[in-house]
């Protein structure tokens, strides 16, 4: 090719300086499954939906600024006279996406000129001796086996790109095996629900596609997304109350002033939901209510919801934990809690010589922490 390569990867030519001619098919594979990856796990489509997305369907909503992808739906999709429409009918609430879902969709649209986002060949023509099909749709896009296959091979592409350049960012193997096209859907959902710690960037996008996806279906639950996440949730509520379960259970400690409330709770949870079997999305998003179940993590705390006292929120029948006080009366610690306040506190500046204010202010906060990790420690026992 004779277009210089421009992208870098921590500030090298990722490639280069030009690609091989016989390279470009195999490599804009590669990018189309890029592709895919982004909007099937930031959207959490179906793989069917995101392989039947057609050109021109990423939109800004001029009142919203929200990215939107407008797509088709085969579900509950009639013809006039009431027979299954094959073609499905265009979906009347678009995705809200995240706006990275969206590049995917205008990377795709560079790429080819098909009119759907995945076609079957990347070819630009059909092979000699055979003939171009006329109708534009039936046959000519990508499925989803297919697409597990092109997923399979990108990561053996990405691993062996990393062995010749030294890098040790590789994907790892997969403890419950193949990447599959469907696995993005639940992925998503249980990253929300579970906001992986740690890695700052990563809770704040989640945080921003969590309101985005929510935002987008805002009580429409044809995409089937919602159920998924009340599932995720239900699953992540029920194991956090088993873990604190086994906690008390081997003689765990709980201070705060919710301490004895989360006893109860959580002896509650147990007899009620101990061995029951997982219950179908919609049930599971109906207990979800359950009074027992209104048990939060926060940093360094449990938050053991109830309205009536709650500082953070007046009306709002879940805690918001972002703005949790820490003189509410709704805060229960284990000592797993207590490890995280005593993180907080090495975390603090040392800095003698800051200024008086900032010194002061580390002073008061480290004086705080103290005072709740011996408070666990020595006073609640
Ligand atoms: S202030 Fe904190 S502990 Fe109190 S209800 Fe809100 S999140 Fe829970």
């Amino acid at each position: 090719m004779t277009t210089r390569c421009t992208a870098s990867l921590d500030g090298q030519l990722w490639c280069g300086p030009y690609v091989a001619w016989e390279e470009v098919i195999p490599l804009t594979l590669h990018l189309q499954t890029a592709c895919f990856i982004a909007i099937a796990y930031l959207s959490g489509m179906r793989p069917g939906e995101a392989l039947n997305l057609e050109r021109g369907c990423h939109r800004i909503n001029p009142s919203t600024k929200l990215h939107e992808l407008h797509g088709t739906t085969w579900k509950n999709a009639r013809t006039p006279d009431d027979a299954k429409d094959p073609e499905g009918q265009p979906r009347r609430n678009p995705w809200i996406v995240h706006p990275l879902a969206g590049k995917a969709v205008e990377v795709l649209e560079q790429v080819h000129t098909s009119e759907l986002l995945f076609p079957k060949t990347l070819r630009p023509k059909p092979l000699r001796g055979t003939n171009g099909r006329s109708d534009a749709r039936a046959g000519t896009g990508q499925t989803a086996a297919k697409m597990t296959t092109d997923i399979e091979s990108f990561i053996g592409w990405v691993n062996d790109y990393c062995v010749r350049h030294q890098r040790n960012d590789r994907i790892p193997e997969d403890a419950d095996g193949r990447i599959t096209a469907n696995r993005f859907r639940r992925t998503l959902a249980w990253h929300i629900v579970r906001r992986p710690r740690g890695l700052v960037a990563a809770v704040i996008q989640y945080n921003h596609i969590s309101t985005l996806v929510t935002q987008g279906y805002s009580g429409n639950y044809h995409s089937g997304f919602p159920n998924e996440l009340a599932m995720e949730r239900w699953l992540e509520r029920i194991e956090r109350l088993t873990d604190i379960d086994r906690y008390l259970e081997s003689g765990g400690h709980v201070s705060g002033p919710a301490a004895e409330e989360l006893r109860e709770r959580t002896q509650q949870a147990a007899s009620k939901f101990q061995g029951r079997v997982l219950p179908t999305r919609r049930q599971a998003e109906n207990l979800l209510n359950d009074p027992s179940l209104q048990v939060f993590k926060g940093d360094g705390l449990h938050c053991v919801f109830d309205k009536t006292t709650a500082l953070c929120t007046k009306n709002e029948d879940a805690p918001n934990l972002g703005r949790c006080h820490s003189t509410c009366g709704n805060i229960a610690r284990t000592d797993a809690d207590i490890l995280e306040v005593k993180a907080a506190l090495d975390r603090l500046p040392q800095d003698r010589f800051a200024p008086p204010i900032r010194h002061h202010r580390a002073q008061q906060v480290a004086e705080h922490l103290t005072g709740i990790i011996t408070s666990h420690e020595y006073r609640d026992r």
